[in-house]
């Protein structure tokens, strides 16, 4: 409607307004075309009234338009009118009747200040209503719509009164203007009012300029009946500038009528400005969430030869989920946990839009071995010493008599569980750095683990007991490290003790110590009595010269865990052997798979250190996790690289625990068999990771061709929940050795029928697995080849099968036994002897050299020619 209305405005209105003036008469144009014309002579009778009484009328209508309204709505009524005016000029003709009406009195004016006075009036009136609404619009929301509906109903009201003024052929003086420009008087009275007596004075002399407030004069007796309501919003129609769009509104919604100004201005801006914003909220929305994968962040991963699903998609910061689905859309189904080589990674990454960068191992691992300190860096250091030797013979009481503090009370059983390491100062001032290894065969490997670090291997010998197995060993692996070794014989003190006779036993394992010709030093030593310690050190310290053990404490540090546990109060705690370099506090590391930052050093006497240097065994705390004995500890720049390398090594270690991909054609058998094999699944939790290594490897010693250990999980610290649910998956019992099950895993457990089993000691705990595993097996069933014959024809047998002529070559052939048949030593059938036949007559048994018949159990396509073979099943008690 306000559309086809709109070029009629804009084209008839000057007409209109022309002629309606000229006459006398002003031409309104509403909706729906119609369209009144209107006599306004009343006005003239107000304008006379002006030049003379511009106060007069300022009384008239005091009260309301004076108020305060007034300076402003004049003041922004000529500014605006200029510019944004515009817009509203055409739209207004069709009201300019009622301000026509005004101008007609004023007979002095000619046609075209008259026009010009009422579109300035009529400007004014606009302005001044968009002023209002303006405010309206600004306030809260309800009163917006409570004002605007108000003013709606208000307007309507006023509609209907203009149309019925104009409608009544002689406008009364009041009821014309009421209609005429109801919504505008009210405003646009303020204007003229205030200025009321200046404008009227210039209103006859200047009549263009000041014309405006003379024509609004006209109006204000009907005005001041709406003052109240606009009123109250005009005091702030200082904001009008905004009206420029108001203005727009106005020319969209064509004909502006007192009730559409209003409609539009207060509903329609109102709409409007909701459904905008409604629409500006969800174009936010939408560019949030289109925003989300079209600025997907495009990310360099870092990718090393192997790499777990789990990890890949840690790095391209996917969803381990999205990962194994893409490669299952690519044919390989894979867990988030198994690991995909460098290529398969790489398509998974550029499938996700990621740039990939090639990492070696080379790249990633810190280069110890390449890290060669200068020469002159390099100073003396202390020697690294282990004690090794069979359980008993006095290690730890040598050590301690050494160190002079009692170690050996306090250990469970008085066996050493796990390697201690103490330096000790000796009286020239000189440090030694002893390592206390356990004597325990179980302990071999960590063992062997310190012998890596070790610069000098005393092996304990007791002199009463002389060379035994474990003493046998330690000197292998103390040859195998390629360490000088001083043997130290024990108890001395002993009735029993003939050293002599360790001397001679040690050359049959080829040692040759000092006194009988060899290189080996020895010494007599009584840990008890403290005899023979000087003459220890002494060799000790001679052959730490020999070895010119030297290290650059001036540069990053490099160490070896010695023993790492999870403790109580301190988190992963790990004692470090410093190799070289100044480890210090604050020192960024990756030690193993495990990264850190060192929180605090404690020496050996449980005193806090700032820092250890070259030989120095320190335990160090702020690790990320338990790392394991023997991993290698490097002090790196920052925290990313350490995370990094840890990242790296934690994934190798898992990619070792996962591939069973076999390096060669020897290790492919064994893996074959290894799959043949039943696996006795466990979970192993120990005290210290020491004794989680010991037991490890020793349960793997177990393992045989049909059964091995299957070792789900293990680690330090108590038995947790999770341990239980892991084991309940797999039906696995839960050893724990010196640790116990919390109360939720005990619950758990309960729950579940997972078995807890505690040991203290190694040999019992590997006693009862080994038992455990031969009791799984159950018994041994050994084949008995009897017999073989040679297929000579095959008959069909019905329902049967088949049917075969034979000739027994080898053994005899019964009913029921097992039998293979074998075509060019190809096994192609697997059964038994269903009936035995010699000449249609059932037998039980027949010899070689005989001819028989067969039936097989199941249909099989044998042939003449194939072989049968015949044989018989032994059971057998298990043994592992
Ligand atoms: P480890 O298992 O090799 O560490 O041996 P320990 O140091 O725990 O000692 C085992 C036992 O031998 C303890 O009861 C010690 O008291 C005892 N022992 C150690 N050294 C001597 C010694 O020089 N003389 C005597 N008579 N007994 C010793
Ligand atoms: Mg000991």
């Amino acid at each position: 409607m306000s559309d086809n209305d709109k070029p009629k405005l804009g084209m008839r209105a000057p007409l209109g307004l022309k002629r309606t003036v000229e006459t006398g008469k002003v031409k309104q144009s509403f909706s729906h075309g119609r369209s009144n014309t209107v006599i306004v002579e009343t006005k003239r009778r107000r304008v006379l009234t002006k030049p003379g009484e511009g106060e007069a009328v300022v009384q008239d209508a005091p009260a309301s338009p004076v108020s305060a309204p007034a300076p402003a709505a004049a003041a922004p009524a000529p500014t605006v009118a200029a510019a944004p005016r515009p817009a509203p000029a055409p739209v207004a003709p069709p009201r300019p009747a009622p301000p026509a009406r005004p101008a007609q009195p004023a007979r002095a004016l000619t046609p075209l200040e008259r026009r010009e006075q009422q579109e300035r009036l009529l400007r004014e009136a606009e302005e001044a209503r968009m002023a209002a609404l303006e405010e309206a619009r600004r306030r809260s929301d309800r009163e917006r719509v409570e004002a605007a509906e108000e003013e709606r109903r208000r307007a309507e009201e006023r509609a209907r009164a203009e149309e019925e003024a104009l409608n009544a052929p002689a406008p009364a003086p009041s009821a014309a203007p009421a209609p005429a420009a109801p919504p505008a008087p009210p405003v646009a009275v303020e204007a003229p009012v205030a200025e009321a007596a200046p404008a009227a004075a210039e209103a006859a002399a200047a009549p263009t300029s000041e014309a405006p407030a003379e024509a609004a004069r006209t109006t204000i007796p009907p005005p001041r009946r709406f003052t109240p309501v606009i009123s109250p919003k005009r005091p702030e129609p200082p904001a009008r500038p905004a009206r420029g769009k108001g203005v727009d509104d106005r020319r969209q919604s064509g004909k502006l009528t007192v009730t559409r100004a209003l409609e539009t201005e207060g509903d329609g801006a109102r709409a409007r400005s909701l459904a905008a914003l409604k629409r500006s909220r969800e174009k936010d929305k939408r560019a949030h969430q289109a925003g989300g994968p079209s600025a997907k962040q495009v990310r360099d991963v870092v990718v090393p030869e192997t790499i777990t699903v789990g990890e890949l998609a840690n790095r391209m910061a996917e969803r381990g989920a999205d990962l194994v689905k893409a490669l299952f859309k690519m044919g390989m189904p894979v867990t988030v946990n198994q690991s995909i080589d460098q290529d398969t990674a790489e398509l998974l990454v550029t499938e996700f839009g990621h740039n990939l960068k090639r990492v070696s191992d080379a790249d990633v691992e810190i280069d110890v071995a390449g890290d060669v300190d200068a020469d002159e860096t390099l100073l003396t250091r202390p020697p690294v010493v282990t004690i090794m030797g069979h359980v008993d013979h006095g290690k730890t009481s040598l050590l301690d008599a050494l160190r002079g503090t009692d170690v050996a009370s306090g250990e469970a059983g008085g066996i050493t569980q796990h390697i201690g390491a103490y330096q000790v100062t000796v009286a020239d001032g000189s440090r030694i750095t002893f390592l206390d290894t356990p004597g325990h065969e179980a302990f071999s490997e960590m063992r062997a683990r310190g012998a890596n670090v070790t610069d000098i291997v005393v092996i304990v010998v007791a002199g009463d007991d002389g060379m035994r197995p474990q003493t046998i060993e330690a000197i292998s692996h103390t040859k195998a490290a390629g360490v000088p070794m001083i043997v130290a014989i024990n108890k001395m003190d002993k009735p029993g003790s003939n050293a002599q006779k360790v001397r001679e036993a040690l050359l049959q394992y080829d040692v040759q110590v000092e006194s009988m010709g060899g290189d080996v030093q020895e010494v007599e030593v009584s840990a008890l009595k403290k005899t023979g310690l000087d003459e220890l050190i002494e060799k000790i310290q001679l052959q730490a010269e020999l070895l010119e053990l030297r290290a650059n404490p001036d540069r990053s540090a490099e160490g070896t865990v010695i023993e790492a546990k999870l403790d109580k109060g301190r988190g992963p705690v790990a004692t470090i052997l410093v190799g070289r370099g100044t480890l210090r506090v604050g020192d960024i590391f990756v030690v193993g798979a495990e990264s850190g930052k060192v929180r605090a050093l404690v020496d050996d006497k449980g005193k806090q250190v700032k820092e250890a240097g070259p030989s120095v065994p320190v335990e160090v705390l702020g690790l990320s996790g338990v790392p394991s004995a023997g991993d290698p500890l490097s002090v790196v720049e920052n925290e990313a690289r350490a995370r990094e390398v840890a990242a790296y090594r934690a994934g190798l270690i898992q990619t070792k625990r996962t591939t069973s991909a076999p390096a060669s054609l020897e290790s492919m058998f064994s893996a074959l068999k290894e799959k043949q094999a039943i696996e006795y699944p466990l979970v192993v939790k120990a005290d210290t990771q020491g004794s989680v290594e010991a037991i490890v490897g020793s349960l793997n010693k177990i393992s045989t061709d049909d059964i091995r250990a299957r070792i789900l999980h293990f680690g330090v610290g108590g038995i947790t929940e999770s341990d239980v649910t892991l084991a309940a998956a797999s039906r696995a019992p839960i050893i724990g050795f010196n640790v116990r099950a919390n109360a939720k895993a005990r619950e758990f457990a309960t729950r579940d029928g997972v078995a807890l089993k505690y040991y203290d000691v190694i040999y019992d705990l590997l006693d009862e697995i080994r038992a455990g595993m031969a009791g799984t097996l159950g018994p041994e069933y050994l084949e008995h080849v009897v017999g073989r014959a040679e297929i000579r024809e095959v008959f069909s047998a019905g329902k049967h099968g088949k049917a075969a002529g034979l000739l027994v070559v080898e053994g005899y052939i019964r009913q029921k036994l097992r039998a293979r048949v074998l075509r060019d030593d190809v096994i192609i059938y697997n059964g038994s002897i269903a009936s035995l036949r010699r000449f249609k007559d059932d037998v039980p048994e027949v010899r070689a050299g005989l001819e028989c018949g067969i039936t097989i159990e199941g249909s099989t396509d044998i042939k003449p020619g194939d072989i049968v073979e015949t044989f018989e099943v032994e059971e057998r008690e298990r043994t592992l």
